[in-house]
């Protein structure tokens, strides 16, 4: 069973998807976390390129070919196999991610950018996506809040464009209802991880069923 957690910067998706392998495990499930870009060697080194501040030059579809490398790199070599295994795969990331940074807010269109990760992904699309929902000027308040913590990712990416990647999120909640759910990510933390859980887990049940 295949999930992906997507939102903006400072939503807390890498914290909880953490937090959701240790509760998920406990519950007796085989779980598997992972991010995007990267998870393994190749798309690592994938990841490290695209974000390089020092690569100003970057063409927009370079970019986007490059996430699309990266992910298919990831799917084949480990998110692939760990499902065959029957693991649930928990995914920081995934081909929303593209439709809103590159397709939407870079303005390269969700539906190209769409087309380059079919290529790239095939028919794997995940079982579920959840969306952490929080305005992008809280989200980034609450980076910038952590200071040690990448800072410079916030000179690079104005808020103007962090506003036009949760518009881009709003579109797809609103296209693909049944696969994406929203999780409220303004509220405590315990509250998201638990709200979370539950939302999983209750999914997954129905999927035993039937
Ligand atoms: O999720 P994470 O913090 O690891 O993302 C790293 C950076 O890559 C973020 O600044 C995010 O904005 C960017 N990103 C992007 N397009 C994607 C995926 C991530 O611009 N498709
Ligand atoms: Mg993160």
């Amino acid at each position: 069973y295949f999930i992906t957690f997507e939102g903006g910067e400072g939503a807390g998706k890498t914290s909880i998807l953490h937090s959701l392998e240790k509760k998920l495990t406990s519950l007796g499930y085989d779980v598997l976390a992972t991010r995007e870009p990267g998870g393994i060697d190749i798309a690592e080194k994938i990841r490290h390129i695209i974000l390089d501040p020092a690569h100003t030059a970057m063409d927009g579809r370079t970019e986007a070919l490059l996430y699309a490398a990266a992910r298919r790199q990831h799917l084949a070599e480990k998110v692939l196999p760990a499902l065959e295994e029957g693991k649930i795969v928990l995914c920081d990331r995934f081909i929303d991610s593209s439709l809103a940074y590159q397709g939407y807010a870079r303005g390269l269109g969700m539906e190209e950018v769409f087309s380059i990760n079919q290529f790239a992904i095939q028919d794997c699309m995940p079982d579920m996506t959840l969306f952490f929902d929080i305005q992008p000027k809280k989200g980034l308040e609450r980076i910038t809040a952590n200071k040690d913590r990448e800072r410079n990712r916030l000179d690079l990416e104005k808020l103007a464009f962090h506003e036009s990647v949760y518009e881009a999120y709003q579109l797809l909640v609103s296209k693909f209802p049944q696969r994406i759910h929203v999780i409220n990510a303004d509220q405590p933390f315990t509250q998201v991880e638990d709200e979370t859980c539950s939302q999983i887990v209750s999914r997954l049940e129905n999927n035993v069923k039937g």
